[in-house]
């Protein structure tokens, strides 16, 4: 395929220039961070691209940081074995695949310079740690950076330029956009270019002694890593839980998720891959329902954590939300409970409980208990922040999924009110949005989850 052919494909707003220097001549390197994967990343095919034009070599590298926010080791061997897939998947096509140990601030200039790139891509993330990355790196490279959204279906920066109110102000302008980027990939092609110097081949054997992490968390993994098992796992979601997505899927007892979230997470799968698998099995009640939360839910938390820099932080509430907890600071609690006995699930609340058991079991907690689980953080804490502080080193410890826009925005909807609007004034939630095991056992059969996760007292 042509260099020309290839960018027919590509829409270019999905590129961010982050630095325009003139290309000096060289190789073209894809600093892989979000996006662990070969196929259906729009990093990669502009990459490519790229390279095709400029008749250069075209390889991956991958920084592994010693710690990232609060992954533990259970994660670091997810992504390590993802990356091994990836690794060979490169390698079929002649892409070189590097593995640096280090921040990306301390190793990635001096790769650039040894390995002789003329051209840097990346991927988008809007976490903190990632624009610092970039804002740290940007005045060292003396080279051109790209960065490519191979995230989102449409790019961040073109559905929105400001933090959205909720899903109904994104959705509009989603469904404008998602007819023009809802589109095929081109598929990467066999590179015909090859480096000067073969790359080192991966350590992967020295990564765990560099890593910094909790060597001890992590329950029994849920599912297998990789660009082939997300495939397999959207193809087995299509085949049995989508039909029933609309009906059951806010049920905790039945099966009905599509379980893509970690793989989404990792970037193990395109999201606008599993959006085009959904869309061929025809317009139903359950495909409009998965596509309002993969693409709409998904991206407003990208879109929040992108133009709101407190996403993890009681200032990153709305005014009223921050307004009315204030007002309700000094509520007396009916519990209060220290981080580790909610890290034990060790409440006076089974159904609580329950949902911390099937984390600390399985590394996830199914949809629906994660909003009740969030909430009831907030009622037994001392205060909105040691409910945020407490919520989130919880989700980024022991969720498969954690240290995501959609974690940081799920859990500042259950406890801040983002994204939602103000409800009846009650004691410590003030006008949050409000809910009890009492809903919960009218929606589902709460004796039969908590028989499966319970782990404390009934
Ligand atoms: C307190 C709280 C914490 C959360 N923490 C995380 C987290 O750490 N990581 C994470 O990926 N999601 C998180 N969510 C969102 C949601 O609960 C999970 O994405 C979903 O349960 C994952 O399971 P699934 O992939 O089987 O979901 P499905 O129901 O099959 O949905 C498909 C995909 O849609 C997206 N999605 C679904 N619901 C939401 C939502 N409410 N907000 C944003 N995107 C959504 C996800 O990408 C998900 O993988 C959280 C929600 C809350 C209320």
């Amino acid at each position: 395929m042509s260099p020309r052919a290839f960018l027919k494909y590509m829409n270019f707003q999905r590129t961010n220039h982050v630095k325009k220097d003139a290309y000096p001549g060289g190789g073209v390197v894809y600093w892989m961070s979000r996006d662990q994967r070969m196929a259906d990343n729009w990093a990669l095919v502009y990459a490519q691209s790229q390279a095709l034009e400029k008749k250069a070599a075209l390889s991956v590298v991958f920084c592994l940081t010693p710690r990232f926010l609060d992954a533990t080791q259970h994660h670091y061997g997810f992504m390590l074995k993802g990356l091994q897939e990836t690794e060979r998947n490169l390698e079929s096509m002649n892409i070189g695949f590097t593995l640096l140990f280090g921040e990306p601030t301390a190793v990635l200039p001096a790769f650039l310079t040894e390995s002789n790139a003329g051209l840097l891509v990346t991927d988008m993330n809007p976490l903190r740690h990632a624009r610092h990355w970039q804002r740290s790196l940007t005045p060292i490279l003396g080279i051109p950076w790209v960065e490519v959204d191979a995230h989102n279906i449409v790019p961040v920066w073109t559905a929105s330029q400001k933090q959205e109110y909720g899903a109904y102000t994104l959705r509009p302008k989603l469904r404008r956009l998602l007819p023009e980027y809802l589109a095929e990939f081109p598929p990467i092609i066999r590179h015909p270019f090859s480096p000067a110097t073969a790359p080192q081949p991966a350590a992967w054997d020295r990564a765990a002694a560099t890593l910094r992490v909790d060597m001890r968390t992590g329950g029994s993994p849920v599912c297998e890593p990789g660009e082939a098992a997300a495939a397999a796992m959207l193809r087995e979601f299509i085949a049995r839980r989508l039909p029933g997505y609309e009906t059951d899927r806010n049920d905790p007892v039945l099966d009905a998720q599509s379980h893509l979230s970690p793989y989404l997470h990792f970037g193990h799968i395109a999201a606008q891959r599993i959006a085009l698998a959904v869309e061929e099995q025809g317009e139903t009640p359950s495909s409009t329902s998965f596509l309002e939360e993969m693409i709409v839910r998904r991206e407003l938390s990208d879109n929040f954590c992108m133009y709101n820099e407190q996403y993890d932080t009681f200032d990153g509430f709305p005014t009223w939300a921050k307004l009315s907890l204030n007002q309700h600071r000094n509520d007396e609690r009916t519990h209060h409970y220290a981080l580790e006995q909610f890290e034990r699930a060790e409440t006076h609340d089974r159904l609580w409980n329950a949902a911390q058991g099937e984390m600390l079991a399985t590394g996830r907690m199914h949809g629906y208990m994660r909003m009740y689980w969030a909430k009831k953080i907030l009622e037994w804490s001392g205060s909105p922040e040691e409910a945020m502080a407490i919520a989130i080193h919880l989700n980024d410890t022991y969720e498969l999924d954690g240290r995501d826009p959609n974690g940081y925005a799920g859990i500042a909807w259950s406890i801040g009110g983002v994204h939602d609007r103000a409800w009846f004034e009650r004691p410590v939630y003030g006008k949050i949005r409000y809910m009890n095991a009492n809903g919960c056992a009218r929606k589902f059969n709460v004796d039969a989850y908590c028989s499966r996760f319970g782990t404390g007292p009934l």
